[in-house]
């Protein structure tokens, strides 16, 4: 799961189109009439050829790591509009663009309507979705227990479940990882980020070479862009974030020695 880059946003007709479609839903009376509405409208406008959506999905794209990747896996291409908060349980969001990531259906299939928050009445975890097959209810207010990555880096959280243990933020990372998202159960995504490790490696230490046998910047200016493009780029920040901690010596010293030699790519 990656932070999505900032301050990309729809032009300001397209923003002013998606308020006109909120205020269909924020105007009805009721949270079950909103959540119906909201799933009901959405499902129609969100189509290839909806002049709203084209752009929304032009703006997700240029949000998304490497060649399109999904924000959470980072693994799949996205290809799938998906709500941060799910439209059902929380309608009055259901076209707001900053509630809005591109995803792959690996990922937003079972995320489905998944939510929890921490209760503003007594800071409790509770999840908010409602059970297999009933309708959604109104959720209590609280405070979000899903890392948003719009507004988030959730590498901050992936240290947070090591060292602090307990915590709300541990558990909402333990949450938003494992129980929602299943990054660490899926066997592929686990053998996909070992192959992205060396994958990264591979091409820093080609970088590394071309640079010290004087190689055109033009042509190490591609080799960099070739590397941004890679899948996974949570394990190329891991590696830098080793690297400048000082920890990685201990644990890989080729790619130490990597970052030593070419310590421009600690900006990557
Ligand atoms: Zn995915």
């Amino acid at each position: 799961m990656i932070q999505l880059a900032q301050n990309i946003n729809p032009a300001k007709a397209i923003i002013d189109t998606l308020k006109e479609y909120q205020g269909e839903i924020d105007n009805l009376p009721t949270f079950e009439l909103r959540s119906n509405k909201a799933k009901d409208v959405f499902s129609t406008r969100n189509k290839i050829g909806n002049v709203v959506f084209d752009a929304v999905k032009v703006k997700l794209t240029e949000m998304c790591s490497g060649a399109r990747r999904c924000v959470y896996c980072e693994d799949s291409v996205a290809d799938e509009v998906e709500h941060i908060h799910p439209k059902d349980l929380y309608p009055n969001f259901c076209f707001h663009w900053d509630n809005y990531v591109y995803a792959c259906g690996n990922c937003n299939g079972p995320k489905n309507n998944k939510f929890a928050i921490f209760r503003n009445y007594d800071g409790n975890f509770h999840q908010v979705n409602p059970p297999r097959g009933t309708k959604a209810t109104q959720p209590p207010a609280g405070v979000d227990a899903l890392i948003n990555p719009r507004i988030e880096d959730p590498l901050d959280f992936c240290m947070l479940v090591i060292k602090k243990a307990g915590t709300t933020d541990a558990q909402k990372a333990e949450y938003t990882f494992n129980e929602v998202l299943r990054l660490n159960e899926r066997e592929f995504l686990r053998k996909a980020r070992e192959n992205a490790y060396t994958n990264y490696k591979s091409r820093l230490g080609y970088y590394t070479s071309e640079k010290l046998n004087g190689t055109a910047q033009s042509k190490l200016d591609r080799l960099i862009e070739n590397l941004k493009q890679e899948a996974h780029p949570t394990v190329w920040k891991e590696m830098q974030r080793q690297h400048s901690k000082g920890i990685l010596k201990s644990i890989d010293k080729y790619l130490d020695d990597l970052f030593v030699k070419s310590p421009e790519a600690l900006k990557w």
